[in-house]
């Protein structure tokens, strides 16, 4: 049976259509099983080892189970736009954290996760041969559901600098066209670790508005800033509120990837497009999680913004450990003042091809790293321009990013 046109469009998105019309595993893929088979210690993937708090995960597990002689537990769906605690919880929590004014019954709604906010958000709001734009080096997701809509994926490259990657005002104009419908800006921003500023951000809401764009923002990394860095939402720039769609989830900032409780808000008109998407997508997703997350972004009691700083504390040192490690073998690490990931440069070491030593790092350090270029359009001006560098997460418990580190300065790998 021949595959289907959204099919082949995925394939061909990702990069992975081969010339037989097949697709190929994703890198990812490849260096998990690499890491498998070698028994080296897999940087490549960026979940947690650590589970979050475990008041949340008690939370969760009492909404399964129910009062032994009172009310059943949350375990049928739950309603179409989510649990409305979390719904209030997530209003509650964008004008805690943002002073940002959203009504938890009209403009919130939950998804499965971010992935599926932004899948529903595209899906909704382009139509074929409209352009969406997003930075490159992006996350692998952007370019399937661009490509799954019919749109035409354009990007912003983000530049490594001394200070860390950033985008340039005339990158952000040129990427914009009379086409341009969507715009897709994810910071903190995986791979790069760069947050970022309300300078780049004005750029991009300023190309926005001029082409009467909507913005979806990705901010899954809201949480995990450092060294004084601050996540500015862009919907909190000037008129940016009415075209903005805020997307979050609990995944990266309560260390539960595996619930897949997101959300979105936003001006009415827009979140109920995404949920006209979304409801025949996943319908719902669980409302014991649904319900723990809830608990846990209202903070009433102030134990998750403790849990947040005694996190962005661990991960500061496990990034820095783990940089030196990086700068032991002869890479070039870029500085990350957000998200779990660094970047590092291998040409200093020799490498011009960063696939080609993610390859052999397994074998010579016992590590697994992922190359950029994954994160990337196969051939594009930013994928040549990064094809050195390569991505490690330091999201991984303290023992395996020590003994990472110990491997990766005890590694002969440079060719120079
Ligand atoms: C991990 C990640 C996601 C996925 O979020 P879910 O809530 O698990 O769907 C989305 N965007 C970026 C940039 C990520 O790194």
């Amino acid at each position: 049976m021949p595959p289907s046109e959204p099919w082949r469009r995925v394939a061909r998105g990702v990069g992975l259509l081969d010339a037989a019309g097949g697709v190929r595993s994703t890198v990812f893929a490849e260096m998990t099983a690499l890491a498998r088979r070698t028994g080296a210690l897999n940087l490549g993937q960026g979940f947690p080892d650590d589970d979050g708090p475990r008041w949340m995960l008690q939370a969760a597990a009492d909404a399964v189970l129910g009062a032994p002689h009172g009310p059943p537990g949350l375990n049928q769906y739950p309603p179409g736009p989510g649990l409305p605690g979390l719904r209030r919880a997530v209003a509650t929590h964008q004008h805690r954290h943002y002073g940002l004014a959203v009504d938890a019954e009209r403009e919130v709604l939950v998804t499965a996760g971010a992935t599926e906010a932004v899948a529903a958000a595209v899906l909704a709001l382009v139509c074929p041969g409209d352009e969406v734009v997003t930075l490159e080096p992006f996350y692998d997701a952007y370019a399937a559901v661009v490509a799954l809509a019919g749109g035409v994926h354009r990007t912003v490259p983000l530049r490594p600098g001394p200070d860390g990657f950033a985008v340039t005002e005339a990158d952000v104009r040129a990427a914009f066209s009379p086409r341009t419908r969507l715009v897709l800006v994810n910071t903190p921003h995986n791979p790069t670790g760069t947050v970022l500023t309300t300078t780049e951000l004005g750029w991009l809401a300023a190309a926005a508005r001029e082409h009467d764009a909507v913005v979806v923002t990705d901010d899954v990394y809201e949480h995990l800033t450092y060294d004084g860095a601050r996540h500015v939402p862009l919907a909190t720039l000037p008129g940016m509120a009415g075209r903005t769609l805020t997307v979050s989830s609990a995944g990266k900032s309560l260390s539960v990837t595996g619930w897949k409780v997101g959300w979105v808000h936003g001006p009415e008109h827009l979140v109920t497009a995404v949920r006209t998407v979304k409801q025949f997508l996943t319908y719902v997703t669980p409302g014991a999680f649904q319900h723990a997350v809830g608990l846990a972004l209202a903070d009433d009691d102030g134990r998750t913004a403790a849990y947040l700083d005694g996190l962005r504390a661990s991960l500061v040192q496990r990034r820095d450990r783990l940089a030196d490690g990086v700068r032991a073998a002869g890479l070039v690490p870029a500085p990350s003042r957000g998200t779990y990931f660094l970047l590092a440069d291998a040409a200093p070491a020799g490498f011009d091809d960063g696939a080609e030593l993610c390859r052999l790092l397994p074998e010579r350090a016992g590590v697994v790293a992922i190359p950029v270029t994954a994160f990337c359009h196969p051939g594009s001006a930013t994928a040549t321009a990064l094809r050195s560098w390569v991505r490690f997460t330091f999201v991984k418990d303290v023992a395996t990013t020590t003994e990472a580190v110990r491997r990766l300065e005890a590694a002969q790998l440079s060719r120079r």
